[in-house]
């Protein structure tokens, strides 16, 4: 029993020796009876004259209080100083001991050291990147940073997201990304589409209207970012939304100011045929149908002789505007040249394209447009329809052309297909 219990001591001592951290075994006076290698290494610098004899006299400089804490500590035994860092100025770099003191029975305390410079140094890497963070967050402009978690749920909320768009912590904590989209109908992917890409690629990017919390919407161009933990898992996404809605309006009315005719707001020429262009490209790559219709005002010198050039405005705006009430909204509406009018029926064959025609026609011709002085006018339209027949884009048109010339020869108001 006795050997049993020796050879325990033993193996304590063996561990005290060769634990990397320091422990000293010291009396209520400071003097030291066992002091093992890791704390002689770090104690030894402060020794004077290498006299590790007593804690108090060593730690002096380290831990002033040392000595009053020990001596004021009434209790037999307890805690009496609990993993305290000191600091220690230490050349550029500051070593950081960790202390921990208890007093064991009546005559018995214990010291715990150990360096934690790396441990304290990783922390306040930590706290500053911490800071950094919460510096941004709080100052962006025009921008919202938040993170959200693998299942696209919104984990955290600040300031940020309340300057970019209103949203307060409580709309948003727990719901989906997806709420800055609802209804918007102007996020063509859906989240889990996006979430999915930026787990495979890293990242993801993506524009378009974003509700705000007042109900208006912004346009925000957003990157997704994936981030990985220490095992390369994604365990939740950063994001990031720009608002952009500016140099949208920007480029809204500067693709306006190059594709629409100002006087009517059809597109302009130069943008029907850009149209027309793609039909061809849809029809050779979908086998996809489509129809041109030409269509020329019947005497519109008379009108403008008549009623004058703003009147003549008047009909050419009202012309518009009862071309699209009739036709579909995947159709398009060109001014071709000054009365003459392209119309673009996308999906529509001969038969299809030729009801339409005539539905526009009727239309325009039971319209009323009010002159400038109040009289009260009508005008008509010829038409000339033609769907694709293995010729060109210019083929197309001047086929459309003829039929049009046709429905003129044939008395106007009316509507002719291409032969
Ligand atoms: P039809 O087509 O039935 O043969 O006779 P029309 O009188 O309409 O044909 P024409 O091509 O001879 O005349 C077209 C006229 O359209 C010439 C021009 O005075 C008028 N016009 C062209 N562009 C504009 C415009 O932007 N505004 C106005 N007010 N008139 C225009
Ligand atoms: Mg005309
Ligand atoms: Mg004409």
């Amino acid at each position: 029993m006795r050997q049993r219990k020796a050879v325990a001591a033993e193996e304590l001592l063996q561990f005290l020796y060769l634990t990397p951290v320091g422990v000293v075994k010291f009396a209520a006076d400071g003097a030291v009876d066992l002091m093992n290698p890791a704390a002689t290494a770090l104690l030894m610098p402060f020794a004077a004259g290498g006299d590790l004899g007593n804690l108090f006299v060593v730690m002096a400089a380290l831990a002033p209080g040392l000595e009053q804490q020990v001596k004021a500590f009434r209790a037999t035994s307890g805690s009496i100083v609990d993993q305290q860092w000191l600091e220690v100025p230490e050349g550029p770099e500051t070593l950081i001991l960790s202390l921990t003191v208890t007093r064991i029975n009546r005559d018995v305390y214990m010291a715990v050291l150990s360096d934690v410079s790396r441990i304290a140094a990783q922390d306040r890497a930590l706290f500053a990147d911490r800071e950094k963070f919460r510096a941004i967050f709080a100052n962006v402009r025009d921008y919202a940073i938040y993170t959200i978690k693998v299942d696209g749920g919104i984990d955290e909320w600040n300031p940020s997201l309340e300057r970019y768009a209103g949203w307060l912590a409580d709309d948003v904590l727990g719901q989906s990304l997806a709420m800055f989209w609802r209804e918007q109908g102007a996020e063509p992917r859906s989240v889990d589409d996006l979430l999915k890409e930026a787990q495979k690629t890293g990242s993801v990017n993506t524009e378009g209207w974003q509700l705000k919390r007042d109900g208006s919407r912004l346009w925000g161009d957003t990157v997704i970012t994936a981030l990985p933990d220490e095992t390369a898992a994604i365990r939740g996404f950063v994001v990031v939304s720009r608002d952009m809605t500016e140099r949208k309006r920007l480029d809204d009315a500067l693709q306006r100011l190059a594709t629409v005719d100002p006087l009517t707001g059809a597109f302009n020429r130069r943008h029907g045929d850009a149209c027309l262009a793609a039909e061809f490209a849809r029809r050779s790559r979908d086998n996809k149908s489509f129809a041109l219709l030409m269509l020329d005002i019947d005497h519109f010198k008379a009108v403008n002789d008549r009623y004058g050039h703003a009147s003549g405005g008047a009909v050419l705006n009202a012309l518009t505007r009862v071309c699209r009430a009739s036709l579909r909204s995947a159709d398009t509406i060109s001014r071709w040249g000054g009365e003459e009018f392209l119309l673009i029926l996308p999906g529509a064959d001969d038969s299809a394209a030729m009801v339409a025609a005539e539905r526009v026609r009727a239309a325009v011709a039971a319209t009323e447009v009010s002159t400038v002085d109040g009289t009260v006018l009508r005008f008509t339209v010829s038409i000339g329809v033609a769907t694709p027949a293995g010729g060109d884009q210019a083929d197309l048109i001047q086929r459309a052309d003829a039929a049009l010339y046709a429905a003129k020869a044939d008395g106007r108001n009316r509507v002719k297909l291409s032969a």
